[in-house]
């Protein structure tokens, strides 16, 4: 089965969901919505992909500007199996009608409230929870990076409370209009954060507390962690082997890779060859991990931009029930060159 796969908005997250959706052999894009033409437009059609506009202002711009428009996003919607909304916070809760009114499935993105869907999702978290579902939220990057490897260190260790200090990047790399900054802007001052509350939506199971502020780059964020487990304290070593066998982590050193920031993890993406240099993997410091009393302390880096990309994928064969949990994330990474554990 070929499933038809829309992208609704078509920017940070949807370019890449858009690309990702066209590389897999069981999908097909049928196409992305935009608001406006331009370069991005431009570029998708040079990709094959059609595109579509968001409303008949934007028609009307694609024509005076000369770039084919393949009709509005209610036409795109009415042809795919599923819709994934890539639309900006707030803006799929709105778009929800028009996938209902068509009687389409959906997968949302972090920004909207977890409610809007029946279950919020990490592909190796909660998968069957999603499956033959209608409406999928895919949680937000710092959420995703938090469940993956809090998931697997419960399963290993059983968690009592997480801590988590989250650097946030301070706007996208093309979002000139938020930034540069020259501060540090707590983000919120009110503690805790959304994060934690929202790791809580796909693992339950004990509190996370999450602490936020905005720092002057754009490129990752950084998690500085702190983990209370409930029984015996493990070696370093068996904390390591446990995050480094997390399907979607990366574990780096700082000794032996030369890997010291996030600058460096965005270079190894551009060595790997990785599009746009992307970093679908949560990345982990193997030297910062520490066990201390009963607590198990590490950094953590997040590609904002790229983190989401696999788990929308597996979202959408979770949701049209077309793949078990690990075929759909093994096909996905294929796809996306992820590198096993
Ligand atoms: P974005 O603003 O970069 O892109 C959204 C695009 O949708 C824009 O091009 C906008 O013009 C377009 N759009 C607006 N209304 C539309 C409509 N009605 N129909 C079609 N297109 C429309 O946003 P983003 O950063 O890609 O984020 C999308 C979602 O993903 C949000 O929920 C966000 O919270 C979440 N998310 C973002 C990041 C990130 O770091 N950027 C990471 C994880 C999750």
């Amino acid at each position: 089965m070929t499933i038809k796969v829309a992208v609704n908005g078509y920017n940070v997250i949807g370019r890449r969901v858009a690309d990702a959706v066209a590389l897999q052999s069981d999908m097909e894009l049928v196409g992305v919505a935009k608001v406006k033409p331009d370069y991005k437009a431009r570029s998708a059609i040079q990709k094959g992909y059609r595109v579509f506009a968001a409303d008949e202002k934007g028609e009307k711009l694609f024509k005076d500007f000369g770039i084919p428009c393949a009709g509005l996003s209610r036409d795109l919607v009415s042809q795919a199996d599923i819709v994934i909304d890539a639309t900006p916070e707030d803006v799929g809760s709105q778009n929800k009608q028009m996938y209902e009114s068509l009687g389409k499935k959906a997968i949302f993105q972090g920004g909207e409230d977890h409610n809007i869907a029946e279950t919020s999702f990490v592909a190796q978290c909660n998968y069957d929870q999603a499956v033959g579902r209608k409406f999928v939220r895919v949680v937000s990057c710092n959420t995703t990076a938090l469940c993956r490897v809090l998931h697997s260190i419960d399963e290993e260790f059983s968690i009592s409370k997480a801590n988590v200090v989250i650097a946030r990047r301070a706007a996208d790399p093309d979002e000139s209009s938020k930034g540069p900054i020259d501060a540090v802007v707590l983000d919120p001052v009110s503690i805790p954060s959304h994060h934690g509350p929202d790791v809580n939506t796909v693992l339950p199971g004990f509190p996370v507390i999450s602490m936020a502020m905005k720092i002057p780059t754009t490129h990752m964020h950084l998690h500085s962690l702190i983990v209370s487990i409930k029984g015996t304290p493990p070696t370093d070593d068996r904390v390591v082997e446990t995050i480094s066998n997390t399907p979607r982590v990366m574990t780096v050193s700082s000794k032996k890779d030369g890997i010291k920031s996030t600058a460096n993890v965005m270079d190894l993406a551009r060595e790997l060859g990785r599009p746009r240099n992307d970093v679908f993997e949560a990345v982990v410091w193997k030297d910062s991990i520490k066990v201390i009393g009963n607590e198990i302390y590490f950094f953590m880096a997040v590609h904002q931009e790229a983190i989401v990309t696999p788990e929308n994928v597996d979202a959408v064969r979770a949701v049209m029930n077309s793949a078990k949990a690990t075929d759909s994330m093994r096909m996905t990474d294929q796809s996306l060159k992820i590198i096993p554990n």
